[in-house]
């Protein structure tokens, strides 16, 4: 069953959001194996974000193309600068207070979790995703603020990285193991049979 790693940002704390947050995702019908809060030091959330030119210039084409969408010019050149000032900035802001952490596990789980999420910008998010019912940021605000998107939340791309982040944020006896009714009424091919 596949596993995947979820941050509720200091945004979604501070504004009461983790229990809606986690519910979507109970909702849903995914297990949570791991689950705490914490206050990040630098080097969590550096490891968390190991960044590489490759998001650098992904994050510079999303915006752009957002910008581009809107017939508004787009006033960065350089994705490697624009990319280090929004990791900059995302490091910043995840360190400034509590998150929460967790392991969410189902089903093809990593992109479910992305699905509910919805896109990166909030002002674009498609309603009933967490970003699009919770959240307006946009590009060019927070941009105008140079300062990361207000999103509440991450959630790991692939299940490559979803690995990598549940190292940084859990220790192995922090993953838990217990029966839930979905391993029976989701998942096990013969429990409706008599
Ligand atoms: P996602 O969180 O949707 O996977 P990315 O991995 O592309 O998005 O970016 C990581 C985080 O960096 C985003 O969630 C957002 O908070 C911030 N971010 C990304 N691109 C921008 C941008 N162009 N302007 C401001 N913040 C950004």
């Amino acid at each position: 069953m596949q596993k995947t790693l979820v941050l509720i940002k200091p945004d979604g704390v501070q504004r009461g959001l983790m229990g809606e947050i986690i519910g979507r995702f109970e909702r849903v019908g995914l297990k949570i194996t791991a689950l705490k809060m914490v206050h990040p030091s630098h080097e969590d959330v550096d490891k968390h974000y190991a960044l590489t030119e490759e998001w650098m210039r992904a994050v510079y084409e999303k915006a752009k193309a957002k910008y581009e969408a809107n017939k508004e010019p787009f006033p960065f050149a350089d994705h490697i600068a624009y990319g280090t000032e929004i990791k900059r900035g995302l490091v910043e802001f995840l360190k400034s207070a509590p998150i929460v952490a967790m392991v969410l596990e189902g089903e093809q789980a990593v992109p479910l979790v992305r699905k509910i999420v919805g896109s990166t910008e909030p002002a674009g998010a498609a309603p009933g995703t967490i970003r699009g019912d919770f959240a307006h940021d946009s590009y060019p605000f927070s941009n105008s603020q140079n300062r990361p998107l207000r999103n509440l939340i991450h959630a790991s791309g692939t299940e490559e990285e979803a690995k990598q982040e549940m190292a940084v944020w859990f220790t192995d006896a922090e993953l838990y193991k217990y029966e839930h009714v979905n391993d029976r009424v989701q998942y096990d091919p013969e429990w409706f049979l008599s």
